[in-house]
């Protein structure tokens, strides 16, 4: 094979473009639109804070039951995203790229001295473009942080309801397949369900906007989570009744650390008064909350994480390393994340978060690490 045919799936056609920008405008427009709840995101150093409008939940079923319609009239094929994966990989990777220049530019020639525009610049190209130069960036009112992480979430579903469609014109469903699409849109509703939740996360309220978010976002996101897919429709596996239920079991678990550690910090946020398992709630200086899963071990909600990513990968089996991409990248990323976060509240808390480290001295997995 030579290097052009190689190399010709990834050349994005003008389709593929066009199905991207059409995502983009969608999520811009029916954003902007669709009523939603006003979420205050956290208060910034100068004492600004942004609101965001939580409507992701209702943009998903309107998108979803378009592109439904779209496919019973034929105006759409339901397997156009599966058909054209790495022509839409590298239309993104692209994107991303020619955002993130836009996104250096701006803020380089940026004056604006609040929290959420000022520029950061180290004067190291490849560290500003990487991590980005200012906090909140928006483009025509739109918060471009909030936009790329709902614009990944919803691309993973719909990658993968797109693979479930091809999967079922080829039919080769499987036991395994249904239990991989089952748990993402489990998953991935809940995100949406619950994405007021995300105006109090570590990218939402300290990372800057750069190479690195949108990247992870726009591509990272949605290509690399649905591996497990795309590797089912060429591979058959066998479950057994057990594995089934103790696969069902992982996800469940997970899910419960997951959602209840981060609705946990959520609520304690609003109310540090609100009862945590029912009873008032154990709080280290008026700010860092002991109890719940938060006292169990400090960073539990990654823990739930992991248990739902290894979930999303069991129904693979255990032939192959690829399906379980996922959740050992996320381990590595959350591991490193822990530790800039751990550092971030430690400067940030001093003695308050000395203290908690000493009730608390399990990070992610109580009693081993
Ligand atoms: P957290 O939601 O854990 O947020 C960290 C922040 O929470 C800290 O900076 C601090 O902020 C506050 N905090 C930490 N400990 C306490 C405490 N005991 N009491 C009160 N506040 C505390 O982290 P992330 O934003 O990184 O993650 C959110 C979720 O997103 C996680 O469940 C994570 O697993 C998931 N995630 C998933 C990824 C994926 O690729 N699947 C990638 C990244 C995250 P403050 O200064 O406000 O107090």
């Amino acid at each position: 094979m030579d290097l052009e045919s190689l190399l010709h799936p990834l050349i994005p056609t003008w389709s593929s473009v066009v199905l991207l920008l059409s995502f983009f405008v969608y999520l811009g427009f029916a954003g902007s639109l669709i009523p939603g709840k006003i979420v205050p995101g956290a208060i910034l150093s100068d004492g600004t804070r942004l609101h965001y409008r939580c409507n992701g939940l209702a943009l998903l079923i309107l998108l979803v039951a378009t592109l439904e319609v779209g496919v019973r009239m034929k105006l759409v094929s339901p397997t156009v995203i599966a058909d054209r994966g790495l022509e839409l990989l590298s239309a993104t990777l692209g994107f991303s790229f020619l955002v993130t220049l836009a996104l250096y530019v701006a803020g380089r020639n940026s004056h604006d001295q609040g929290s959420s525009l000022k520029p950061h610049i180290t004067g190291n190209i490849i560290h500003d473009w990487w991590f980005g130069i200012q906090l909140n960036p928006q483009f025509m009112g739109i918060d471009l942080k909030f936009f790329f992480v709902r614009a990944g979430m919803m691309g993973w579903l719909l990658i993968n309801l797109s693979v479930l469609a091809k999967s079922i014109q080829s039919g080769s469903l499987s036991t395994s397949m249904i239990l991989y699409q089952l748990f993402c849109m489990l998953y991935i509703l809940d995100y949406f369900f619950y994405e007021e939740y995300m105006t109090s996360t570590w990218d939402i309220i300290a990372e800057r906007l750069g190479f690195m978010l949108v990247f992870g976002d726009l591509v990272w996101i949605p290509f690399t989570f649905s591996i497990q897919g795309w590797w089912l429709l060429s591979n058959k596996v066998e479950l057994t009744k057990a594995a089934v239920v103790a696969n069902c079991l992982v996800f469940l678990i997970g899910y419960r650390v997951f959602r209840g550690a981060n609705k946990q910090k959520h609520i304690f946020k609003k109310n540090p008064k609100a009862p945590i398992w029912g009873t008032p709630p154990k709080v280290i200086g008026g700010k860092l909350l002991a109890s719940g899963y938060w006292g169990i071990a400090r960073h539990c909600n990654y823990l739930g994480d992991l248990l739902l990513a290894l979930s999303f990968s069991l129904p693979c089996g255990a032939s192959s390393p690829i399906p379980y991409f996922y959740p050992i990248y996320l381990l590595i990323l959350l591991i490193w994340r822990e530790r800039r976060d751990e550092a971030r509240c430690a400067q940030k808390y001093k003695d308050v978060w000395a203290e908690y480290c000493k009730l608390v001295p399990w990070r992610i997995l109580p009693y081993v690490y």
